[in-house]
C-alpha cells in the first residue's frame, strides 16, 4: 500500500489489495492450467420434441490440481480480460471437433451437432475464420455439424465486419446460433441482416415462464421473430416438464436443460445417446 494520496487517503485498501493479488494468482494459474492440460469439455444434451438427443453444447471445466472443478463463471471473465481466452477458445474449438470425430465411431451419432461458445475477442481475431476452417478440415467435421454460439454484445462492434465474418463462417459449413437471446437489444431490423441459423432463448425467460405472463409474452415474441426469419429456436435452462410443455405449446421444439441432463463428460453423453429417450 504505497499509494498514499495527498491527504493521506489510500487509493488501495487492504481488501482491494487482496482481491488484486487473488486475480493475479488466478491469472497465472490459468496460464499454467492450459499448459498442464487441466481443462476438460463437458457436454450438455440438446433434445428434440421426442426427447431424442440431436446435439450437445460443449462447456469448459477446469479440473483444479487442488481438487474440485472450477466453474467457468470464475475464470472465463478473467480469461477474456487478459486475452487468455484466445488460447483457451482455440483449445475448446479443437477439442470439440476432435470429440465429434471420435463420436462418429459410435452408433447413433450421425447428425449429432456440437455447439461451441465463442467469446467476443476470439470472434474478432483477424484469423478466426482460418482457425475454424483448419479445425473443421483437420477432423473432417461434416457441414452443418459445428455450431458456434455468439452473443448479441459481440455483434455490435463493427456491424459490416461482423456480418462479413459470419458469412465466411457460413461458407466453411458452420452454423451460427445467437446465445442468451432476449437479454440484449437486437431489433428485428438488425437481426434480419445477420446470417444466423438459431436463436437460443435465454434461461432467464424460462425460469419463471410457467407463472409469469410477461415472460410468456417475451418467449412468444422471440418464437414469432424466429419464425419470420426462418430460424430454429432452442430454449436453455429447461428444468421442469411444465416448462417444456409450455415451450412446446408456444412453438419451441428444441430444448436444453437439467430436465434432459446436466453437462457431463463426453463418455457419459454417449451413454445417454445409446440409451435413447426415457419410456
Ligand atoms: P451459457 O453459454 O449460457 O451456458 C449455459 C449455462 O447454463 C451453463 O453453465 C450450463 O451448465 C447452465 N445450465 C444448463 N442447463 C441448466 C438448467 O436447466 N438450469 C440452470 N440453472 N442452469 C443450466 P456453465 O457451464 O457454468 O457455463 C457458464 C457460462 O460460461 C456459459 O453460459 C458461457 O457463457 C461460458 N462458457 C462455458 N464454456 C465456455 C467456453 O468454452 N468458451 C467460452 N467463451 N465461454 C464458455
Ligand atoms: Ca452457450
Ligand atoms: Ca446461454
Ligand atoms: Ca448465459
Amino acid at each position: 500500500a504505497k499509494q498514499a494520496g495527498r491527504n493521506g487517503v489510500r487509493f488501495f485498501d487492504q481488501s482491494m489489495q487482496d482481491s488484486i493479488s487473488a486475480r493475479v494468482r488466478l491469472e497465472s494459474e490459468l496460464r499454467l492450467a492450459l499448459e498442464r492440460d487441466e481443462f476438460e469439455l463437458y457436454y450438455q444434451a440438446q433434445v428434440d420434441q421426442r426427447g431424442r438427443i440431436v446435439g450437445a453444447e460443449a462447456l469448459v471445466r477446469w479440473n483444479h490440481p487442488n481438487g474440485g472443478c472450477v466453474p467457468p463463471s470464475r475464470f472465463i471473465p478473467l480469461a477474456e480480460e487478459t486475452g487468455l481466452i484466445l488460447a483457451l477458445g482455440g483449445w475448446v474449438l479443437e477439442r470439440a471437433c476432435a470429440q465429434w470425430k471420435e463420436w462418429q465411431r459410435l452408433p447413433g451419432t450421425r447428425g449429432l451437432t456440437v455447439a461451441v461458445n465463442v467469446s467476443a475477442r476470439q470472434f474478432h481475431q483477424p484469423d478466426f475464420c482460418e482457425r475454424v476452417a483448419a479445425a473443421v478440415a483437420r477432423h473432417g467435421v461434416a457441414p452443418g455439424v459445428l455450431k458456434l454460439e455468439l452473443t448479441e454484445g459481440m455483434l455490435l462492434e463493427s456491424m459490416e465486419r461482423t456480418i462479413a465474418t459470419m458469412h465466411r463462417l457460413k461458407r466453411i459449413g458452420v452454423r451460427l446460433s445467437l446465445d442468451d437471446f432476449g437479454t440484449g437489444y437486437s431489433s428485428l431490423q438488425y437481426l434480419k441482416r445477420l446470417p444466423l441459423d438459431q436463436l437460443k432463448i435465454d434461461q432467464s425467460f424460462v425460469r419463471d415462464l410457467v407463472g409469469d405472463g410477461n415472460d410468456q409474452a417475451i418467449v412468444l415474441t422471440i418464437i414469432a421473430m424466429a419464425r419470420s426469419l426462418k430460424l430454429e429456436v432452442i430454449a436453455e435452462g429447461v428444468e421442469t416438464e411444465a416448462q417444456r410443455a409450455l415451450l412446446a405449446k408456444l412453438g419451441c421444439r428444441r430444448y436444453q436443460g437439467y430436465l434432459f441432463g446436466r453437462p457431463v463428460p463426453a463418455s457419459e453423453l454417449m451413454r445417454a445417446v445409446a440409451d435413447g429417450p426415457p419410456g
